[in-house]
C-alpha cells in the first residue's frame, strides 16, 4: 500500500490498493484481502488523502457462539506536508515529507486503523437472541421448550420451607 506520489501530476487521483490480511499482520481474526480506496489531492506543497479501508474479520458471536464474517470499514484522512520539516504535531493526521521522499506507505496506518475499528462486542447480528441458558439451544433458530418462568430447582426446598412456615 505504497503511493509513489512523484509519479502523479498535481490534481485529484483515485487510487486502489489490495493486500492480504496476513501480509498486513492483522492477526488471526482477519481473513481475505484488505481493500484501501483513496482520493489523493496533490499539490506542490501538500498531499491530502481521503481514504476508506475494508477488511473482513472472522469472529465468534459472544451470545450464540456461531462463527460469522463481519466487514470492518473505516474512513480516514491524512495530510502530508512536503518540503517542511517540523516536529510531529499533536494532530496525528498531519505528517511531514522530507524533499528526498517520493513515497507514502499506508500499510501501517491501515493496519492500526483497522484494528481500532474492530468492535469490542462480537455479535453475529444486533438482535442475536443467544443460547437458552437451560438447554443450550440457539434461540435464533426458534424457541425451545424450556419454561423461562420455571423456578430453578435449587430453590424449591427453600420455597417449600417458606410455605410451611407461613401455614
Ligand atoms: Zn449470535
Ligand atoms: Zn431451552
Amino acid at each position: 500500500m505504497i503511493i509513489k506520489f512523484t509519479n502523479f501530476a498535481d490534481g485529484i487521483h483515485e487510487l486502489e490498493f489490495r493486500e492480504s490480511a496476513e501480509k498486513l499482520n492483522l492477526g488471526s481474526d482477519f481473513v481475505d484481502d484488505v481493500l484501501l480506496n483513496c482520493e489523493m489531492d496533490k499539490s506542490a506543497h501538500q498531499i491530502v488523502l481521503r481514504c476508506n479501508t475494508q477488511a473482513t474479520a472472522h469472529l465468534i458471536c459472544d451470545r450464540c457462539t456461531k462463527e460469522y464474517d463481519q466487514s470492518i470499514n473505516h474512513d480516514f484522512n491524512m495530510i502530508y506536508l512536503i518540503d517542511k520539516s517540523g516536529d510531529s504535531e499533536d494532530d496525528t493526521n498531519i505528517h511531514f515529507l522530507s524533499p528526498d521522499q517520493d513515497k507514502i506507505n499506508l500499510s501501517k496506518d491501515v493496519k492500526e486503523l483497522t484494528l481500532l475499528a474492530m468492535p469490542m462486542k462480537h455479535l453475529c447480528s444486533e438482535d442475536c437472541k443467544g443460547l437458552c441458558p437451560k438447554c443450550g439451544k440457539d434461540l435464533n433458530s426458534g424457541e425451545c421448550n424450556c419454561n423461562k418462568d420455571e423456578i430453578n430447582p435449587v430453590w424449591e426446598p427453600l420455597l417449600k420451607l417458606k410455605d410451611k412456615l407461613n401455614n
